[in-house]
């Protein structure tokens, strides 16, 4: 069973992409959201940003609190690579756990996320491209966002030539198609 990534910036169009592949019966891991599900359930991960934060990092209800979190690691960069250093490894044992569960049900189960450094773990990667205004636009009409915080997102991530030296397969959310570029995707997987 093959694993294939898809990455891209911030309103590529990463998880419309992917809900092509779902229909394709493609199981997704998406791993922004399995993040989000790990920091608040798992007990060691959540023992772990504790130590590092301080028990304002949740409320007492349990949910997370983000605007705590965000101050605190906007203040200290290192905070902000220690917070990731425990998140990042609790999603890559969980992705393994998950595909391990999907071995020999599918051809290939994709991992969806906009930071994926290398290659490391997964067979292919998919880059999702769409020019920043293009995608300044999209996620204008999508999100509650100012086009400032849009665009800090967007220094922060990886540059189009970065994406695309890490990939093997690349998807034009700009102005092209994408169910017969998906298509065409999938019909390589699989063969
Ligand atoms: P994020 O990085 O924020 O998770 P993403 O890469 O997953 O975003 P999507 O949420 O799939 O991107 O797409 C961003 C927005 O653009 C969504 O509102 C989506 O419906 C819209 N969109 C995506 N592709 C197209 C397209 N080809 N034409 C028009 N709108 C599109």
């Amino acid at each position: 069973m093959l694993k294939v990534g898809i990455t891209g910036g911030i309103g590529s169009g990463k998880s419309t992409v992917a809900r092509i592949f779902k229909l394709l019966n493609v199981p997704i891991y998406n791993a922004d959201m399995r993040a989000k599900w790990l920091i608040l359930n798992k007990p060691s991960v959540k023992e772990s940003i504790i130590d590092l934060l301080g028990s304002e990092a949740y409320f007492h209800s349990g949910e997370y609190n983000t605007t705590f979190v965000a101050g605190k690691v906007f203040e200290d960069q290192n905070l902000l690579i220690k917070l990731n250093q425990i998140v990042h490894p609790a999603v890559k044992i969980d992705f393994e756990e998950w595909c391990f569960n999907k071995e020999g049900h599918y051809p290939y189960v994709i991992k969806e996320a906009a930071i994926m450094k290398n290659k490391i773990g997964l067979d292919h990667i998919i880059y999702v491209y769409a020019s920043e205004e293009v995608r300044l636009k999209r996620i204008l009409s999508r999100d509650h966002r100012t086009v400032e915080a849009i665009r800090r997102i967007m220094e922060k991530q990886f540059s189009e030539k970065e994406f695309r030296s890490i990939s093997d397969f690349v998807i034009d959310n700009d102005s092209e198609m994408l169910i017969p570029q998906v298509l065409s995707i999938h019909k390589k997987l699989i063969s």
